[in-house]
Formats: C-alpha cells, structure tokens, sequence
C-alpha cells in the first residue's frame, strides 16, 4: 500500500491557502491510481485549526508539525524530510505555489529523490504510473516517469479541482521534528493590502498588456465592478507599470478563473501558459490578428480604451 503525503501550506495569517484543496483533489488521484492512502501533512507555527480544517477530506491521517515560524527553506526543509521518512511516504506532493517551488526540490534533493514539477495528471497506475507536465510554456506535455522509491511532485492547481469535504474524521497525529539552527531567521512580513482577491483564487481576472500604455484605470475598474482580480502581462511588470505580483504567465502565476478578460494583449506563448486554462476568455484587443484571439471564447477587435468604458457601463446596467 502506497503512502501519498500532501503538504498543505498555510498563509501568512495561518490560514489555509486555497491551492491546497487543489493539491488534495491530485493526492486523492493519485491515491486511487496507486492503491494507497492519502495522508495530509500541516507545518507551522500553529498547525491545529487548519488540521482540524481538514479532518473531513478522507485522508487516513494528517500529521502535523508545530513550533515552526512562518515559511522559511531552511528548517521547513528538514522538518518536512524527517516526517516523509517517518510516515514512509511513497510520494509526497504540494501546490506549485511559490513555497511549493521553494520548498519541495530541496526536499527532493535531502531524500536523493527524483521530482516532476507542475504536474497535470497521470498515466498509468500501480508502481508505474507516469507523470504529465508541461513542457516550453505548455506548448509541450511531457510524460515522465520517476525511478525513485520515494518521489517528489509539485501539482499545477489549474488542472485539478478543488477538493469537497467527504465526510469522515481523519485522526490528527503531532510529529515532533528535530529542527537544527538555521542560517536565515524569519524577521517580519509586510503584506501587500489590497480589497481585491488573491489573483491566483479570483473568480474573475481582467488583465492589461502594453496596449494599456500603462494606464491601468479602465481595467482596474471593470476588475472591481465584477469583484475580480487584476493581471498583467510581463511586457507591463517589465516596464514597471504595475507590480511584479500582478503578472500572469509563463514566470508569473498560473490562473484559471471562470472569466478571463484580456485587454492590449497579444497573446504571446508565455502569456498563454498562464491563463489558457480560464473557463471564458474575453479579448479586447485593436490587431484582428493577434494570436489571443486563437484562445477567446468572445474576442473584440476594438480600441480598448473605448471598450472597456463601454463594457463596464453596460455591466453596471445589467447590474443595476
Ligand atoms: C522566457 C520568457 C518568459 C516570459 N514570461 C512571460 C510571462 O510570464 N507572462 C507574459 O505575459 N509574458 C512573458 N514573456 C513575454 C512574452 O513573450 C511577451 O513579450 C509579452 O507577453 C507581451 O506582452 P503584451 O502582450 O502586453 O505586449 P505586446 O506583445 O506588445 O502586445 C500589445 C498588444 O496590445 C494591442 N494594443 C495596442 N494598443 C491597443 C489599444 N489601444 N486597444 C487594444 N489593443 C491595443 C496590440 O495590438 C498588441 O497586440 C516571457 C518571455 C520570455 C522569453
């Protein structure tokens, strides 16, 4: 019997970040295809509640693991390595997230373990089954299989769905890890207040390109009108018009909203690979041949600065 281990990760204020229940739902798959049992994992400063969160999501057990700081490589590392040798994990996964990122390679490379990052779904079963991951920007899917007793997987959340509560109350275990001295200490967190949602959990996203000029007035407006998120292309983080946490994309994140507005954006591959997987893409852009309009559902060959107005004003009719 298989043991598939699932980090969750906790935010900043200690509560569980959504791309976790993403992460369960590719654990439980995982799980069924290699006969074995899901078991979930809480590291952190506190990891009660949020264990306590999850103790209807049918895992066999979740092990936690306290007296941690917020995340930091270091002591996360090793906490995390000494709970998969003592759970025996066969596989141990997270969400593709900027600590999953951080943290798994390394723990992949303490264990000598092989990993597959950004994985999509699987191939197979039993002891052989394969992983999909994307390869130059999506444009390739990649089948890879890993030789290691233990492996190491980073799940791309897009391609999962949210995991439901099954019912049931998963027995919560303490593990006490020895944590040596760190070279790096957390100090202080200054979060970026915004009364928008987090981009990467938005319903729904609008995102401007260099067509804005930098003017991001008319797509943060229609973003708040319809409660959603705004994104941007690397063209515009580049030149400094929004910030770096805004963009969408092959090195920025990955969203998968219901509804994806596009504004002033080409469509390049690597803007793709961030959004392609939104359930309704709108493009609004003046070039009738830009490659977005390839992926849209509903594309506009128009002036966005004349668009966007007249969008929101009829949206805030329909509103009322
Ligand atoms: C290794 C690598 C990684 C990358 N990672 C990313 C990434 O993560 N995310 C990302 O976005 N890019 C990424 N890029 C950059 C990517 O290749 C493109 O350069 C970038 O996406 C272009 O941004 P853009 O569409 O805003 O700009 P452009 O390609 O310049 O397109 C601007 C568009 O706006 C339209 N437009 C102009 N004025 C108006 C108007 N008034 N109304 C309507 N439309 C108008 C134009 O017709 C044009 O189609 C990466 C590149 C590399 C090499």
């Amino acid at each position: 019997m298989s043991i598939v281990l699932i980090v969750a990760e906790l935010q900043p204020s200690g509560q569980l970040r959504k791309a976790t229940l993403n992460a369960v739902t590719a654990g439980r798959q995982l799980a069924e295809k290699t006969g074995g049992e899901l078991h979930l994992a809480v590291l952190g400063a506190n990891p009660a509640p949020v264990a306590e969160e999850l103790r209807g999501f049918g895992a066999r057990a979740i092990h936690t693991v306290g007296g941690l700081s917020q995340y930091v490589a270091e002591p996360y590392t090793a906490a995390l390595s000494q709970l998969v040798q003592s759970v025996k994990a066969d596989y141990v996964g997270m969400a593709a997230t900027a600590v999953g990122r951080d943290l798994l390679p390394r723990v992949a490379g303490r264990l000598r373990a092989a990993m597959a990052s950004e994985v999509m779904g699987y191939e197979g079963s039993g002891a052989d089954v394969q992983f999909q991951r994307p390869m130059w920007a999506g444009a390739v899917i990649a089948t890879v299989k890993l030789t290691t007793a233990l492996k190491v997987l980073s799940f791309r959340g897009t391609e999962f769905p949210m995991a439901e509560p099954t019912g049931g109350a998963s027995e919560v275990k303490a593990f006490t890890a020895s944590i040596p001295a760190s070279k790096t200490a957390f100090v202080d967190f200054k979060e970026v207040k915004s009364a928008r949602p987090n981009l990467t959990e938005a319903r729904v996203v609008v995102s401007g390109g260099r067509g804005t000029k930098g003017d991001f007035k008319e797509v943060e407006a229609l973003a708040d009108l319809l409660n959603g998120a705004v994104g941007a292309s690397r063209a515009v983080v580049d030149a400094g018009w929004v910030p770096n946490d805004y963009q969408v994309g092959q090195t920025g994140k990955v969203v998968a909203p219901t509804l994806y507005v596009a504004a002033g954006i080409s469509g390049a591959i690597q803007h793709l690979a961030g959004m392609k997987g939104s359930k309704t893409i709108v493009a609004i852009n003046k070039d009738g041949d830009a490659p977005i309009f390839q992926v849209a559902d509903y594309g506009l060959v128009a002036d966005l600065f004349k668009a966007l107005p007249e969008l929101r004003e009829s949206l805030a009719k329909l509103k009322g």
